[in-house]
């Protein structure tokens, strides 16, 4: 089946193509990120406009680039929540026209179920069941995956999002959106030693996150360093390093108590921070010490894009899941809502 997969919820145009017996055929991405700049945060209206004018050169490219015609196609899989609802209806609205004129089955698929399955694009897939962590700039979230839909939360962020937090500590120090990878580049020159933020909600038992207590630490340290006339380039590193720190530290001590109360041996990370190096190399660390195993999708597949929606999308298309004729646009939708296919899908 070749599943043609649109992700419009936020800030990227993602389209990609995945073939359930071949595999992923193209992908590609446009982000908004530069247009945004100047604004210092996403603006829905103009997030819309571009998805519109971007969405259908996109198809036409992946289409292209695996030589095949829309003709070829056998659905249809668009992102329709979480959101900015302007944004998700570009792609619902763009979905389900396409699959109107085509005569093929189109599905509404889940964001956080697409950033959730896109290790599953890997060579090395992890098998179900396993504990996974979303972590992005809109959610951060243990979760017990015991197949295609079962999810069951075990704990999430009550504010602030780790990504979220990544980004506006960024914009303290001065850094553009967004913010993770530049912090985790400036903290490589960071004295890991001179400073210590605290590791929120880790000295109770439980599985939540805070972090906007965090934020405050990190203003409060730069505001000191800037008035003992400290602030320069190697106090920010400073400051990045020990933030980065702070943050991967609680979420390593969080899915280590997620592993040890659920009893599984497979942890999977997604989502924008995903991405980050020091954090894989602590979670590899710690999985191998116990005899488990983490799994993270390729770097440009810890953010958002259209193959991770293919995939999420054929796996529920191929088990007879479609909409009915009304397009779907959720701007919210928490994930343990979900259900499983009603069959099982077929490789
Ligand atoms: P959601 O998926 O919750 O709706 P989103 O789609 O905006 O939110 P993603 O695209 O998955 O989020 O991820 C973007 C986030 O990932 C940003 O907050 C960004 O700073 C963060 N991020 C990206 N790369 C890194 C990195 N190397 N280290 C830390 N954070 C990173
Ligand atoms: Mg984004
Ligand atoms: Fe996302």
């Amino acid at each position: 089946m070749r599943v043609l997969g649109i992700e419009t919820s936020c800030d990227e145009t993602g389209v990609a193509l995945f073939d359930s017996q071949r595999g992923l055929l193209a992908d590609a991405l446009y982000s908004q990120v530069a247009m945004h700049a100047d604004f210092g945060g996403v603006v829905p209206e103009l997030a819309s406009r571009d998805h519109t004018r971007r969405l259908l050169p996109l198809i036409d490219e992946v289409l292209g680039e695996a030589g095949l015609g829309r003709h070829d196609l056998d659905g249809i899989a668009y992102t329709a929540g979480p959101g900015l609802v302007g944004a998700l209806m570009v792609g619902a609205a763009t979905a389900h026209g396409m699959a109107h004129a085509l005569q093929i089955p189109v599905l509404g698929v889940h964001h956080m179920e697409g950033h959730l399955l896109a290790p599953m694009l890997e060579a090395d897939a992890p098998a179900f069941p396993f504990v996974a962590l979303l972590v992005s700039g809109g959610h951060t979230q243990l979760v017990e995956v015991l197949g295609l839909g079962r999810y069951r939360l075990l704990g999430e962020s009550l504010d602030d999002a780790a990504g979220e937090a990544f980004d506006k500590a960024a914009k303290m120090l001065g850094l553009d959106y967004p913010g993770g990878p530049q912090i985790a580049r400036l903290a490589e020159h960071g004295d890991p030693k001179r400073l210590r933020f605290p590791r929120p909600m880790t000295d109770r038992p439980g599985l939540d996150f805070s972090f906007s207590g965090l934020k405050t630490h990190t203003l409060t340290a730069i505001r000191q360093l800037d008035a003992a006339g400290e602030l320069d380039d190697q106090a920010r590193a400073d400051v990045a390093r020990a933030f980065e720190e702070a943050v991967v530290d609680t979420l390593v001590i969080k899915c280590r108590r997620a592993l040890d109360v659920s009893g599984q041996s497979r942890l999977v990370v997604a989502g924008g921070v995903s991405a980050n190096r020091r954090l894989r190399e602590r979670l590899d660390r710690e999985c191998a010490k116990r005899g488990a195993r983490a799994y993270y999708p390729r770097g440009r597949f810890c953010t958002d894009n259209g193959a991770m929606i293919a995939y999420a999308g054929a796996q529920r298309l191929l088990a007879g899941e479609h909409d009915s004729a009304t397009m779907l646009a959720v701007p919210r939708w928490p994930l343990a809502d979900l259900t499983p296919p009603a069959s099982t899908p077929t490789p």
